[in-house]
């Protein structure tokens, strides 16, 4: 196992925090509020038909990134979330981890989230994950919107991350 003092915060160089949640780990910096996530992780939450198209998007590669890996600190790959949508996100390719800033969660994730109570986001994001894994069997799943699954995403990793 790896420990966890080896997780570094790419943008502050300090080490990040676990945060566990029902579906695994992920790293939180408690000063910048960027987090970083494994692609496991995210197929296990939600499901690996609804990350593999944004995964194959990240790993064709786009523009590299300023910053380093969290854990191995090779450059990573700058990856738009979505067209139209101005949020990147920073790929590992090789530890298949996923940065967050603070503000891409941010933007993503509906604005009035922060001023209910934690009861509330836990039950609407509950819903919004229902909503999510209806939709995606509705539809084909290269239908459903990159921007629909990554503001989810953003719900799931605010939910578990206290602000301050
Ligand atoms: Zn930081
Ligand atoms: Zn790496």
């Amino acid at each position: 196992m790896i420990s966890t003092e080896q997780y570094i915060c790419p943008r502050c160089l300090i080490p990040l925090k676990e945060n566990k949640m029902a579906q695994g780990i992920f790293w939180s910096c408690g000063n910048c509020g960027g987090r970083a996530v494994t692609v496991e992780l995210l197929r296990r939450t939600f499901t690996p038909e609804s990350i593999n198209p944004l995964w194959l998007h990240a790993i064709r590669g786009e523009g590299l990134s300023s910053v380093g890996c969290p854990l191995c600190r090779r450059q990573m790959l700058q990856v738009a979330l979505a067209d139209g949508a101005n949020v990147n996100v920073d790929v590992c390719r090789s530890c298949h981890f996923v940065w967050f800033d603070a503000h891409e969660v941010e933007s993503l994730a509906p604005k009035s989230a922060t001023e209910i109570s934690r009861d509330e986001r836990e039950r609407l994001a509950a819903e919004k994950m229902k909503r999510f894994h209806e939709q995606i069997d509705r539809y084909q799943i290269n239908d459903t919107p990159a921007a629909a699954v990554w503001s989810t995403i953003a719900d799931i990793l605010r939910l578990h991350v206290w602000w301050w």
